[in-house]
């Protein structure tokens, strides 16, 4: 294919512009041509926006790491995929050769190329991506819904380090668009009487009408207050969706012994201070999380009908993506999906 496409650019110092270019060619073996059918805006890329950038970022680059599309094009060798395939695109690379790729962590490679990030990614009308990061998904899967596939299988994946059973008291603080896809995930795991703690009056009214039966707004009531009435106990489960120091220092006095923490949420600026005798005394485990479990991820959307739609809040075009991020940046919008 040739010819030129609009793609939202990462121009430095927070600028991201809308921009005629080329449209990719196909260089090597093993890559395709995505027409981009959706694409989903992350906390990630605000933080990309901040000046000095709050993530990693290259100058000159399309932004967009969570698109899914359908292949216009391949390399001659590609075999397992065919033109007209709808695909969701793992964005990260690993390099293959560092100490975390040679150990089996390539999720935690230190030197990966990144769609949206280091290399070109999805806010355009095409993306040129490799085969290895493809998934297939089902066509028939909303867009709105698809669109979301990365994010969702991040959570997927984090469910697995902490692996919370129906007999775990879970604590949920955060409900912007990835904790409400917790709620999503814990009530597809048969959890119910999972807590949320939100953030404000909107959150709060999302969360609810995302299935949370409890919800706490942290702006007007005490988290270990409402957690002790609603439970008469303590969790075993606290998921950080936020990322703050402050929550860290919060939740380790609301587990359990034996208590895990999931921290989900990354802010490079946040710090907390918790005293290491907590963990110790109450034998606590805490585990970050960065991977991606696209498969698990597909069979939630496929089979199990998981509703990422309700907390899409807006729809725009890829001319308005900067509207979409200042909505976001604002806290005015929950999820936004880009439609190039
Ligand atoms: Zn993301
Ligand atoms: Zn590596």
């Amino acid at each position: 294919m040739t010819g030129t496409m609009q793609a939202a650019v990462f121009k430095g110092d927070g600028v991201l512009k809308v921009e005629t270019v080329s449209i990719p060619r196909i260089q090597r073996e093993g890559q395709v041509l995505l027409e981009v059918l959706a694409a989903s805006i992350c906390g990630s890329d605000i933080h990309a926006l901040h000046v000095p950038p709050g993530q990693v970022i290259t100058p000159g680059v399309i932004m967009g790491h969570e698109f899914y599309g359908k292949i216009v094009e391949k390399a001659e060798d590609v075999q397992h995929f065919q033109i007209g395939d709808c695909v969701a695109v793992n964005p990260c690379l690993p390099c293959g050769e560092c100490w975390e790729c040679r150990h089996n962590m390539r999720n935690l490679c230190v030197h990966p190329r990144h769609y949206g990030q280091t290399c070109d990614g999805g806010f355009a009308r095409y993306a040129l991506v490799e085969t290895s990061q493809l998934y297939p998904i089902d066509p028939q899967i909303d867009p709105d819904i698809a669109a979301q596939t990365e994010p969702l299988a991040c959570v997927m994946y984090s469910m697995d380090m902490v692996k919370p059973s129906l007999a775990d008291h879970v604590l949920v603080y955060g409900a912007g668009p990835i904790g409400l896809t917790y709620i999503k995930v814990l009530l597809a795991f048969g959890i119910e009487d999972f807590i949320m703690a939100a953030k404000g009056e909107e959150r709060v009214k999302q969360a609810k009408a995302c299935g949370a039966r409890y919800v706490i707004d942290t702006e007007k009531e005490s988290v270990p207050e409402r957690v002790s009435q609603i439970w008469g106990g303590l969790a075993d489960v606290v998921i950080d969706a936020v990322g703050r120091g402050p929550v860290l220092t919060e939740a380790v006095h609301l587990l359990n012994s034996r208590g895990r923490i999931l921290l989900f949420g990354l802010d490079h600026n946040a710090l907390s201070q918790v005293p290491p005798a907590v963990y110790t005394q109450k034998e606590l485990t805490m585990t970050g999380s960065l991977g991606k479990d696209f498969p698990a991820a597909i069979r939630l959307m496929e089979d199990k009908g998981i509703d990422l739609k309700q907390f899409v809040t807006h729809r725009i075009k890829l001319d308005e993506i900067n509207r979409g991020i200042e909505l976001l940046r604002k806290k005015e919008a929950c999820r936004v999906i880009v439609y190039p």
